[in-house]
């Protein structure tokens, strides 16, 4: 049995420089920075944007110092990227900044006015008259994407063609969903099909909805299909409600804390959650790890007591691979780690 501890490959919570990585920010702490960055700065006059080293901006032209003393005019999200909206009276048209986090990349907001990009992690600093927004990325490699652009044209090469999870409506979700022969984890995570859900949210719906990550998309039932639709709106409109109620007035942080955008956040049901037991029924969360992500689920709850493998672990170990969570447990390889932590899963939407 011994290649059952290796199910887990590594632990991603170990794997983040200060506490989190392996996960983009998605849809919901994406949403959070649009309203906060509305309240914050939309409507204010950019005194300067400063970008710091030779990674993070992508185009030459227009230049940073050229949108000093334009106006941000509006924010919006396209997948998960953020695009800045910049006019002032000179330029015939608007400017765009279009931003991608990647996996480390945060905002922060700084009530310090004209603050330089911070020497460690700083990619790029945008000071307004109210404040500073720092761009900054909390990993080893630079990843995150910092676009300047003089053209509404160029906006359409960043778009990934994903459909609005929170406004698409059955008809159009069960469209995308089922337009290629996929797992559901994967279907879910791609942002060619869903703009803005990742590793971590496709995991949380997945569990809320009791369907299993390796169902594959073109042989759901219809009622599974409708389940599912309203489980993406309910909860990631609940994940929206219940992150805007931590950040308040403030801003997103990073690390750990009310209101950090983190891959792990507490009220999750499965995902960061390995071994530990299900919200609903108790059993230990399983995983599986594949080479870009990983699936974490309950196997009662989503695969009728089904242990799930990749092809090549479930080849490797052939009759040695358990079947059933049972066995897993009479192996005593389904450990419980810690004491279930309520509540489970975000607040309903009552809207
Ligand atoms: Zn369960």
């Amino acid at each position: 049995m011994g290649g059952i501890m290796a199910i887990g490959g590594l632990d991603l919570k170990d794997k983040g420089e200060i506490g989190y990585s392996a996960s983009m920010p998605e849809l919901p702490y994406l949403e959070i920075y649009l309203e906060r960055l509305r309240a914050l700065a939309v409507g204010s006059r950019l005194e300067s944007l400063r970008v710091q080293g030779p990674m993070v901006l992508q185009t030459v032209s227009p230049r940073p110092s050229d949108l000093a003393g334009s106006v941000l005019v509006q924010v919006e999200r396209l997948g998960k990227r953020l695009v800045f909206e910049w006019r002032n009276d000179v330029w015939d048209g608007p400017r765009y900044a279009v931003v991608h986090l990647m996996i480390a990349g945060r905002f922060l907001w700084s009530e310090r006015l004209a603050e330089p990009p911070n020497k460690k992690f700083g990619l790029a600093s945008f000071a307004f008259e109210r404040g500073t927004l720092h761009l900054n990325e909390y990993g080893t490699k630079r990843r995150a994407t910092l676009h300047l652009l003089a053209d509404p044209a160029g906006l359409a090469a960043h778009d990934r063609g994903g459909l609005e999870p929170l406004t698409a409506g059955l008809d159009a979700f069960a469209a995308a969903l089922t337009r290629e022969r996929r797992t559901l984890k994967r279907a879910l995570a791609d942002p060619r099909l869903f703009a803005g859900i990742g590793n971590a949210f496709s995991d949380e719906l997945l569990h809320e909805a009791q369907l299993s990550p390796m169902a594959i998309t073109t042989s759901l039932a219809a009622d599974d299909l409708a389940r599912l639709h309203a489980v993406v709106q309910s909860s990631l409109r609940g994940w929206v409600e219940r992150l805007r109620l931590e950040v308040g007035d403030g801003f997103p942080g990073v690390g750990k804390g009310a209101g950090a955008v983190t891959a792990f956040h507490p009220a999750m049901r499965v995902h960061g959650r390995f071994r530990e037991p299900c919200g609903v029924c108790g059993t230990a969360i399983q995983r599986i790890v594949f080479a870009d992500n990983e699936s974490n689920y309950c196997p009662r709850c989503q695969t009728g007591g089904r242990l799930l493998s990749d092809r090549a672990f479930a080849r490797l170990l052939k009759d040695d691979w358990p079947k059933r969570i049972e066995e897993l447990e009479a192996a005593g390889l389904a450990v419980v780690t810690s004491a279930p932590r309520a509540p489970v899963g975000p607040p309903r939407s009552t809207g």
